[in-house]
């Protein structure tokens, strides 16, 4: 942690990662609401059922950011909480294949996250801090090296003051921990955030939430403006107590099935196997999670490893990039250029899928049982990579004059503390 500093003056300050943080002038709430795509803000703008995201539109900060490839829930998280992409702390997918062993390893258990989190170093530098992740597998991650509370929804009922910097969780919300797979998840994380604005004032909090009704309900459905509604009114809340609020994603959403409903799947881990033979190529996907029901562990970008010696890579690339629903088949130093990715941890090609296509391994590797019937909505390409990026207050002249373009949902952090008046 020796990039860690703080500067005790009038324009206080604590240094991660190479950015400059100000001292919070007052409250500052991020939420990373999982898997809004901007489709979802703008069905909702037009059945006008989310005022507060209304008049941060209006009165403070609105513009679309670009999130970290590839576009999966934990790398991203990662990013919006160290500011800075997976090439600088080495998260960059759920899991990654371990080739000494062959076993497919969890990023997030594998080791400490490499870089500091701004979390963590406001909290060592004296700052109030609290972390609520829907998921209990983030909050481990998150809380990395946080002197303050770090707790999840998922596991709200075992908090103790010794681990998660709180007890009785349930009692300070009113509720006993969510069933995970329901849009609540998200709402105790938010009303968690609320009871603790109130009751201790926090100088930082992060709040991340579940992408369980953005993987079932298109944009614009019933169940998916009466979730937004129900965050949005949770917002005003936030808002209302005093806080500064910056809203972003983890990842857009997109439709990933055929017209009939069945799940337009490109089964590449197949494709290599009849081309190369069984087990010259392992596809590994990044995205399988222990929540694989809201999308079979299937989405939008797969790494491809060449286990056959003398196996040329550029051949399986050519021949990877040729398939129709492949948008981009890419060596591994081309991806780790283009997408800020940690080379160690990399494969040997990179594939993208272009929208609307889901990439899976081998086909008995994927159980579509678990859709339910439902409409594959998945993520991970470049397709879902733009994101709502928003403030609750206006930008100050310099932040004001500077370029939307380049805007990545990991500067979220940075607009909120250094960027409004
Ligand atoms: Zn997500």
């Amino acid at each position: 942690m020796g990039n860690i500093s703080h500067h005790l003056s009038s324009a206080r300050s604590v240094d991660v990662n190479g950015r400059a943080y100000r001292w919070p002038v007052r409250p500052t709430v991020v939420v990373c609401f999982d898997g809004c795509d901007p489709a979802y803000i703008e069905a909702a703008r037009a059945a006008k059922v989310i005022p507060a995201i209304e008049s941060m539109i209006h009165g403070g900060f609105s513009a679309l950011a670009l999130a970290a490839m590839p576009t999966f829930t934990n790398p991203n998280n990662v990013s919006i909480v160290c500011g800075a992409p997976p090439a600088v702390h080495g998260v960059s997918g759920n899991y990654y294949l371990d080739r000494e062993t062959g076993r497919e390893i969890m990023m997030l258990d594998a080791a400490p996250l490499r870089a500091p989190t701004i979390l963590a170093a406001f909290s060592s530098s004296g700052a109030n801090v609290a972390a609520i992740t829907a998921k209990d597998k983030l909050r481990k991650a998150l809380g990395n090296g946080l002197q303050g509370i770090a707790f999840s929804a998922e596991k709200a009922d075992i908090c103790t003051e010794a681990e998660h910097g709180i007890g009785n969780v349930p009692m300070l919300v009113g509720r006993g921990p969510p069933d995970p797979y329901s849009a609540d998840l998200s709402l105790f994380v938010l009303d968690a955030g609320i009871r603790l604005l109130e009751s201790r004032r926090p100088d930082l909090l992060y709040l991340s939430l579940s992408d369980y009704v953005q993987h079932k309900h298109p944009p614009g459905m019933p169940e998916a403006d009466a979730f937004m509604q129900a965050v949005d009114m949770r917002l005003a809340t936030l808002i209302r107590l005093g806080a500064t609020v910056g809203i972003v994603a983890d990842h857009g959403m997109n439709d990933m099935a055929q017209p009939g409903g069945t799940p337009n799947v490109l089964y590449l881990g197949d494709r290599l196997d009849e081309k190369f033979g069984a087990g010259a190529t392992r596809v590994i996907c990044p995205i399988t999670d222990p929540f694989v029901r809201h999308h079979g562990a299937l989405g939008g970008f797969v790494r491809v490893h060449l286990m056959r010696d003398g196996l040329d890579a550029n051949i399986v690339r050519q021949f990877v990039r040729k398939i129709p629903g492949v948008q981009h088949a890419l060596a591994k130093e081309e991806a780790c250029q283009r997408f800020d990715l940690p080379v160690e941890r990399e494969a040997d090609i990179v594939v993208v899928a272009e929208k609307g296509v889901a990439i899976g391994a081998r086909a008995v590797d994927h159980d579509l049982a678990q859709l339910a019937g439902e409409r594959l909505r998945s993520h991970g390409g470049l397709a879902e990579q733009a994101v709502p990026f928003l403030l609750s207050h206006p930008l100050n002249a310099d932040y004001a004059s500077r370029p939307t373009a380049g805007l990545r949902n990991f500067d979220i952090f940075d607009y909120a503390l250094n960027g409004i008046l």
